[in-house]
């Protein structure tokens, strides 16, 4: 078992944890799975995390005192970010077109369609939302009927998951009447401390660390070497950290997946009862992130002649992905993108440092993919007819939402309700792909960083520092 590779003993812990929630489930063990178990796995995620933080601080500041000049660093900069649109831009239209095509929210029984339908339709009229398709099924029914539906709106706003939800919700709300430059405001930190003290404002700690180490090559080398000698050396430390922890992975990963699992459903025909509602949705987003995973990057390798091998490419990765996988983390599993990166892909530090730790927090092609295909399922789901410009306005926010999105388990959920409310639809309605979401959450998290370490293979290449 010593000298089994890291992935292999991960994949068997992951294969372990599925097993042991099934014994779990069946033997009503899941109370002693989430007090005795999934607690481990909680405080892997928490370990990873805290060691994230302070590695994109320095491994930005490192990568980018190590670049020659501003010029080096705007050129990569501006790559780097166009590439990360472009991937997200074509994930999101990849999304569109297959839920699109399979139609995974069409409801073949005509009354549950219509009552579908109507509660859209109460929602809307009530919270004073234009019907953009011009129906109203409302008219044709009693006030009897609409009076149930209004109950049954109002029930479930008591379920756990809408409760959930709506508090985040007010807080969106509450930036809403900020106006349209606030994201931007919001990347600026005004107190470093409290950015690089919470985890989930990832975007100011980069900004910090881009302008730190821009301020670094602006001065003289000698008047700077012991700054830059602090930082390289911090870095090491915390990538020795991430060894140290990664020897125990397997264990952890174990507890997560047997947690994640137990908590999803108690017991084994209530997972099937979930997979038979939504398995339909589920496998459209599955297929399309398998799509971009299996042929959307190894095609851009290509394109952009990067020579890694498919087989190379998976094989190096496949420690970060398995970990993206178990933990629903980008940002938790940063530490080990970047050393797979770095050894395996043999992507110089120099970009890597850079690349990925901005891509972790920026760039989430798997998120936004399923955000497109979860809005347009709700939408069928709820027999709403999406204009073309309203399909164009998702792409745009999928994007926006994809790049605001935390690096954490759950942040594309949140962001879900953004999207949907940007297009007039119920933001409530992120509770009915609830139950499925945190598989859904491992898979995207997979595609969010695979697609980072793509893209620092391709700026590496274009900056001729990969041969
Ligand atoms: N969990 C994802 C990540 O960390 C974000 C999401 O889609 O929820 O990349």
């Amino acid at each position: 078992m010593g000298k089994l590779a890291l992935h292999w003993k991960i994949l068997i812990a992951m294969a372990l944890g599925v097993i042991w929630s099934l014994i779990s489930g069946a033997y009503g063990l899941n109370g002693f799975t989430s007090d005795w178990i999934d607690p481990f796995g909680t405080i892997f995620i928490n370990i990873l995390k805290f060691i994230a933080i302070p590695l994109v601080l320095f491994s930005i500041v490192t990568g980018v005192s190590g670049l020659g000049d501003p010029s080096q660093l705007g050129r990569m900069g501006a790559k780097t970010l166009g590439l990360y649109l472009i991937t997200t831009v074509f994930s999101v239209s990849m999304g569109l077109v297959i839920v699109n095509v399979f139609v995974p929210g069409a409801n073949s029984n005509k009354d549950t369609k219509i009552t579908h339908r109507l509660e859209y339709e109460v929602w809307a009229h009530d919270n004073n939302i234009e019907v953009k398709d011009g129906r109203n099924v409302m008219a044709t029914v009693g006030e009897k009927e609409l009076a149930e539906i209004r109950v049954k709106l109002n029930s479930d706003m008591d379920t756990e998951a809408y409760q959930k939800m709506s508090q985040k919700n007010t807080q969106k709300n509450a930036n809403k009447s900020q106006g349209p430059l606030q994201p931007l405001v919001d990347m600026v930190p005004s107190n470093l401390v409290q950015a690089l003290g919470n985890g989930k404002l990832m975007l100011q700690v980069i900004f910090f660390a881009l302008f730190f180490g821009v301020a670094i090559i602006m001065m003289p080398k000698d008047k700077t070497a012991s700054v830059r000698g602090f930082f390289d050396d911090m870095n090491e430390v915390f990538v020795k950290m991430v060894h140290i922890v990664m020897n125990f992975a397997p264990f952890f990963v174990f507890c997560l997946m047997a947690g994640v699992l137990a908590k999803s459903a108690d017991t084994l025909s209530e997972l099937m009862d979930i997979f038979i509602q939504l398995g339909f949705y589920a496998l459209i987003v599955f297929g399309g992130l398998m799509a971009m995973l299996f042929g959307f990057y190894p095609l851009l390798l290509k394109v952009f002649g990067v020579k890694i091998g498919y087989r190379e490419f998976f094989r190096g990765m496949s420690a970060a992905q398995f970990l993206a996988f178990s933990t629903s983390s980008s940002a938790a599993t940063l530490p080990v993108t970047i050393e797979c990166v770095n050894e395996n892909l043999k992507v110089p530090e120099k970009v890597s440092d850079f690349v990925l730790p901005i891509g972790a927090t920026v760039n989430m092609d798997g998120t936004s993919l399923y955000q497109a295909v979860a809005v347009i399922f709700l939408a069928q789901y709820h027999d709403v007819d999406l204009s073309m410009m309203q399909q164009l306005g998702i792409v745009a926010t999928a994007t926006l939402a994809s790049i605001g999105a935390a690096a954490v388990p759950s942040a594309g959920l949140i962001m879900l309700m953004i999207v949907l409310d940007s297009i007039g639809l119920n933001p409530l309605w992120v509770a009915i792909v609830f139950p499925v979401d945190r598989i859904l959450d491992m898979c995207r998290t997979v595609i969010n960083v695979t697609s980072d370490a793509t893209v620092s293979a391709i700026i590496a290449k274009s900056e001729k520092l990969m041969d």
